[in-house]
């Protein structure tokens, strides 16, 4: 516990910013965060897939991800586009992400997550103990489909690597992932088989920021300035002694930067922990559900997309493009509904214009965030977590404020 007067002002009202502000402010730190945005939540945060994966996550890099990049280049429906890896300010990225593409690598990196997530999932259910948040959380568990025979046993191998840390996990054929679903009934998607996770969970981020936000304010006595971007940092002496906000300064004790995509710029160039990261577009719709909506979350991984019911509405998300472009292209809008449609006809009101989404997944090489001490005394970092942000939030906050209460 800090003395009382210990002020932490945290950079950026999005998942990992407010999970991490929330808990500084229960352990005695004075907060504030500072948001760019007029609301919270407003970036990466928004409209993400909506899964809580705690058990079953693997780091990006690995032979598999290698294998099957030829077949989704050939197969523009997956959605990657890696044309912007081309650009050269993403080369260092791409070649520490080949480093990070062997088996033992992607083992290792696999590891490290799960360990986050498990320690996320205990950190989220002990703070859902202490405040009631409303955000259409479920637990309905998860079916992950694959196409061919091949690729489902390549997925059972992955399955049993991480089933060695915890969680449960079943191979099931194609007859049984109907049973389970009865959404899939009317698939024209190949089915050769599934994982099913039946411990997985869903809720929507989004709605979670806003909740964070609202128990930051009115139960912590923390505090949020909304409309107000950090321009840089003010210190001498390996001492920040606070944030520049365009023509003012927002002093403080501890200062923590949880800007996602935007942290490395506000960052200093060097520090041991540093990573290089790159924006991984994806888009999401949402829509009212339909007759026959699903009770599990499915991902198809052949298509690369993902379907969870959120109270009365289905997201559904995917796509993985190298962009710093957010403008939402109408080619991708209609290929990510025609799979999804495809893969549960009923689910929703396809027919109706979706709530349409893209957002980055701010990743690393090898897909494990910065989380510590940046440099110097007082500067600290938590960003960089990727596709898995929403899932790792918790167990981030809670080792980012380890990293506080040790270093300041
Ligand atoms: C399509 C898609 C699907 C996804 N699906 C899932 C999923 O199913 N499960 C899962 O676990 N994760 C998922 N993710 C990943 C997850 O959404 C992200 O990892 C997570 O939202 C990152 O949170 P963040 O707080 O770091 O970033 P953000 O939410 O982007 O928050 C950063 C905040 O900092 C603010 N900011 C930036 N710069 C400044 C500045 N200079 N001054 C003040 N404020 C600033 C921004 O405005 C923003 O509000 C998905 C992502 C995408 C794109």
């Amino acid at each position: 516990m800090p003395h009382s007067a210990t002020r932490a002002v945290v950079v950026g009202a999005g998942i990992i910013g407010l999970a991490t502000a929330c808990r500084l402010a229960e352990s005695g730190y004075e907060v504030t965060v500072i948001e760019r945005n007029g609301r919270p939540g407003a970036g990466s945060s928004q409209g993400n897939g909506g899964q809580l994966l705690f058990d079953r996550i693997s780091a990006m890099g690995s032979p598999a991800f290698l294998r099957a990049l030829p077949q989704s280049l050939l197969d523009p429906a997956q959605g990657i586009r890696l044309r912007g890896l081309a650009h050269p300010s993403r080369w260092p990225w791409a070649v520490r992400f080949l480093g990070q593409s062997s088996r033992a690598r992607w083992q290792r990196n696999t590891e490290s997550m799960l360990a986050l997530a498990h320690l996320s999932r205990e950190a989220f259910d002990a703070f859902r103990t202490r405040h009631e948040i409303a955000f259409d959380w479920r637990r309905p568990g998860k079916l992950v489909t694959y196409a061919t025979p091949k690729g489902l046993e390549a997925a059972a191998r992955a399955a049993a690597f991480q089933g060695q840390f915890g969680g449960r996990h079943e191979i099931v054929p194609p007859e049984a992932c109907f049973d389970l679903e009865p959404a899939l009934a009317r698939t024209t998607r190949p089915i050769a088989g599934a994982v099913y996770l039946p411990d997985a969970e869903v809720g929507d981020c989004h709605l979670c920021c806003r909740e964070l936000a609202r128990i930051l304010q009115v139960k912590l006595g923390g505090t949020i300035l909304f409309n107000t971007a950090v321009t840089g940092l003010e210190g001498a002496n390996g001492r920040i002694a606070g944030l520049r906000c365009g023509d003012h300064v927002i002093g403080g004790d501890v200062f923590v930067i949880t800007a996602g995509m935007a942290a490395g710029a506000l960052l200093p160039r060097r520090f041991a922990g540093r990573k290089p990261m790159v924006g991984v577009l994806g888009l999401s719709l949402t829509y009212p559900v339909g007759p026959n909506p699903p009770d599990l979350s499915v991902t198809d991984a052949g298509g690369r997309f993902v379907i969870a019911r959120l109270g009365n509405r289905l997201r559904v998300a995917g796509g993985a493009m190298f962009s710093d472009n957010l403008s939402i292209d109408a080619g991708e809008v209609r290929t990510l509904r025609s799979k999804a449609e495809a893969l549960m006809p009923q689910a929703a009101r396809f027919q109706d214009d979706p709530e349409t989404w893209i957002g980055a997944r701010p990743q690393t090489p090898d897909d494990l965030p910065m989380i510590g001490r940046a440099t110097g005394a007082n500067l600290f970092v938590n960003a960089g977590h990727g596709s898995l942000g929403w899932t790792l939030a918790f167990g981030s906050a809670e080792r980012l404020l380890h990293a506080v209460s040790e270093g300041s």
